[in-house]
């Protein structure tokens, strides 16, 4: 009986902390390019040339993580004719239009270390920066041989507060926010899971694929670390995807953020 009723307070516990899970995504960038192979794509196999660059905010009543960080924010200002990528208004002034301050971030996660996603990662460095153990050798130990990393994006997370990760990680303890590791990409490179009380389960893509035409045809860049360990990180997503009956958010995918509402709106 004792056991019954734990059960049954944890279930309510756990459904009461889901109900507040809120999900902010933020415009962080765009990059067009002339030419998709590099993506391990033709340029028949896709009409898409612009790249949407989010940074996320998930605000659970335990604590607040940033979910990648977009583009480097010098390269913010108003967008120039000739531009390949541009940025309009950093992610310290879009939090800030939501009162929320750097500081006020508990956790920081990005999907992996590229340029377009730890733009502003020096603004979180008084969070606990949660990585996996391969990707944190990677990126603080071994940038040279990861060409698209730029050390002196995240040069002030060498002293902060680090959970090494050796898979997936539940943030909360509740189920509400999963990292799930998905390597091939980079060597730590992950997804993450949410539970959203009303819009019900996500999946956050990361780069574990570019465009739609990654995904449809399985296709990896030229540029991953290791293609095979990306197909298996894809079966191994996908699988939790359709399990779960989750929807799946291909992070820059543009013609999807066209069709979310932004911050200051959120999901829950
Ligand atoms: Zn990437």
């Amino acid at each position: 009986m004792v056991k019954i009723i734990l059960a049954l307070v944890t279930t309510l516990f756990i459904t009461a902390a889901q109900a507040n899970v809120k999900l902010y995504i933020f415009d962080c960038g765009h990059i067009y390019f002339d030419d998709v192979s590099n993506f391990g794509l033709t340029n028949e196999d896709t009409d898409v040339r612009e790249l949407f660059v989010p940074c996320y905010l998930i605000d659970h009543p335990d604590g607040k993580m940033i979910w990648d960080a977009g583009l480097p924010l010098d390269m913010v200002g108003p967008r120039q004719s000739d531009a390949t990528s541009w940025y309009e208004t950093s992610i310290i002034e879009q939090l800030s239009d939501i009162g929320i301050e750097p500081g006020d971030i508990d956790f920081a996660a990005y999907s992996h270390f590229h340029y377009d996603h730890t733009g502003a990662a020096n603004a979180f460095s008084d969070a606990t920066l949660l990585i996996q153990e391969t990707e944190y050798i990677a990126a603080f130990h071994e940038p040279e041989s990861n060409p698209v990393f730029r050390p002196p994006l995240y040069s002030e997370l060498v002293d902060s507060t680090k959970i090494l990760l050796q898979g997936d990680h539940d943030v909360f303890g509740d189920g509400s926010v999963v990292i799930l590791s998905a390597p091939g990409h980079t060597p730590g490179h992950q997804t993450l899971k949410l539970e959203l009380e009303s819009f019900g389960p996500l999946i956050l893509s990361g780069d574990l694929y570019h465009f739609e035409a990654s995904r449809m045809l399985r296709r990896t860049p030229v540029f991953n670390t290791d293609p095979e360990e990306t197909l298996r990180s894809m079966n191994k997503v996908e699988v939790i995807r359709q399990e779960s009956g989750a929807t799946f958010w291909i992070e820059h995918s543009l013609e999807l953020a066209n069709s979310l509402n932004l911050s200051p709106y959120y999901y829950e």
